[in-house]
């Protein structure tokens, strides 16, 4: 049996314990791989050696740490069919959007290996004529890193990238879904020859692992992506050690339509928000806000595109919304489908599994949905968009901003000062107008309020990974 490995100082590593597992494809059921299953040795293992490769790979200069990254960019993009093929295989995302989401994941290791070079300290003018202030910017130290499985490639390198640019070393738990999207990226990592111990990968028991990381003291920093139960208590155990933490966590994005809204471009973009990734993507519309007055128009216009949505394994190239990731994000979907509805829900579209069995379920619209339904509060992770009416602009606000999340928010008009007063009112961290799609490596993404700490990507990305130094020279 071929058993895929975790790598640890460089070499391929079985679990110490012999412990293997199935990943298993949601669209089929078949088996992708079978992993070593890893826990805290392993993980202890893999912190000494991102510890002791932490001095060299820091002292050396940004341009050298930036070719390694270039190098590795390069690869991922001849190796993006590869890579995109595993993500489908592993989590079931429509093969195109693995490929899109695999030129996203190299362009955080191009971004980063130029923003690398471009840590700037400063000279501060000082009181004193006999006094000089310095401040400098220095690597954290190693990195214990944990991702979801819903973007396997793109999440690794949004926090390898910075991480490993700044000067600091990585240990990487990837989601248990997907393991084989990080082996083939490490597999990467050893022919591009990065030093031994620079990029560890531990898979296996996510409470082990987590621990090893919280409680082992040379790792300085945590970056988590995931969901918020589980970033707080990686909060919570970094306390011990005072380690620094960056927290990409749940969201609810409110998705707002304004009467004044090319209503055709409105409802691709809410296709795209909703349906992407079936559903299952942190800033993705999670509640659908249309003003009164184009509500019918607008509701008619979008059913009929989502009816037209192609289901299937997402292999297959004309596929355009694949399974949801296991059993119990089905149940998720069902269950809010069916309390929206008994609370006075009306369906427009979809409601079902999918007659093609499996982890596949209809996209979904409901209208009517009100705030004493589960639909509401929870995030869905799903394809389903429950549509609210407004009538007018500070009543979207306030609605939009009655969660305890603040990652993304979106809304379509063609008034150019509600862009403004709306934008600077929505309690978010990333804000699309007329926009569905806003990620992108040159902007920092993250989110206010429970949805997190700390950006990833733009310039603001690898400051999360470096400590300021203030030196007071006298002479
Ligand atoms: P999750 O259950 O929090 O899992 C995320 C990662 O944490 C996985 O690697 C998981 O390992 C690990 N984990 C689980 N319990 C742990 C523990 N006790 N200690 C340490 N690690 C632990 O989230 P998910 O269901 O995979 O992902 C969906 C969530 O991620 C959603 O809420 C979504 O909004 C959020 N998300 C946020 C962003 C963002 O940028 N803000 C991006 C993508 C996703 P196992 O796989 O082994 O369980």
């Amino acid at each position: 049996m071929d058993v895929k490995k975790m790598f640890i100082n460089g070499e391929w590593t079985e679990s110490f314990s012999g412990k293997t597992y199935e990943v298993l494809n949601p669209a089929t059921n078949e088996v992708v791989a079978t992993v070593a299953y890893g826990s805290t040795e392993e993980t202890a293992q893999a912190i000494k050696a991102a510890s002791n490769a932490f001095p060299s790979w820091a002292s050396l200069t940004a341009k050298e740490r930036s070719s390694y990254l270039i190098k590795l960019y390069d690869l991922m993009l001849k190796e993006k069919e590869e890579l995109a093929r595993l993500i489908t295989l592993e989590m079931g995302k429509p093969i195109r959007e693995a490929r899109g989401e695999v030129e996203l994941a190299a362009e955080y290791l191009l971004w980063n290996a130029e923003e690398g070079k471009r840590v700037y300290g400063e000279n501060i003018p000082s009181s004193s004529p006999s006094k000089r202030i310095q401040v400098i910017k220095q690597p954290i130290g190693p990195v214990g890193a944990i991702i979801p499985w819903n973007f396997p490639i793109s999440m690794l390198t949004r926090k390898m990238g910075p991480a490993l640019a700044a000067g600091c070393t990585f240990v990487l738990k990837p989601a248990s879904k997907t393991p084989g999207c990080a082996i083939r990226l490490f597999e990467l990592i050893e022919q591009v020859k990065f030093p031994k111990g620079v990029a560890n990968l531990v898979i296996g028991s996510s409470s082990d692992i987590g621990n090893e990381l919280l409680k082992n003291p040379a790792i300085k920093k945590i970056t988590f992506t995931g969901s918020t139960q589980v970033g707080k208590k990686l909060i919570e155990g970094s306390a011990e050690h005072v380690k620094k933490v960056s927290m990409e966590l749940g969201g609810h994005a409110p998705f707002i339509v304004f009467e004044d809204a090319d209503l055709e471009e409105a409802a691709e973009g809410a296709i795209i928000s909703k349906f992407r990734n079936s559903g299952q993507t942190c800033i993705c519309l999670n509640r659908l806000f249309v003003q009164q007055s184009v509500k019918e128009k607008f509701e008619s216009i979008l059913t009929k595109k989502v009816k037209a949505l192609k289901i299937g394994n997402g292999i297959e190239e004309s596929t355009e919304l694949g399974p949801l990731v296991d059993k119990a994000a089905l149940e998720k979907v069902e269950f809010q489908v069916e309390d929206a509805i008994k609370k006075g829900a009306q369906l427009l579209t979809g409601g079902n599994r999918c007659d093609i069995g499996g982890l596949f379920y209809e996209p979904t619209l409901l209208s009517n949905v009100n705030k004493n339904m589960d639909i509401t509060y929870e995030e869905t992770f799903g394809p389903v968009a429950p549509i609210y009416v407004f009538d007018s602009e500070e009543e979207v606000i306030h609605a939009a901003n009655d969660t305890e999340y603040g990652l993304a928010a979106y809304f379509f008009t063609k008034d150019l000062g509600r862009t403004i007063r709306v934008s600077e009112k929505l309690d978010y961290g990333i804000i699309g107008i007329n926009d569905a799609v806003p990620t992108t490596v040159q902007a920092p993404f993250g989110g206010l309020k429970q949805s997190g700490l700390g950006r990833e990507g733009g310039h603001q990305g690898i400051e999360e990974y470096l400590e300021t130094k203030f030196i007071s020279i006298k002479f």
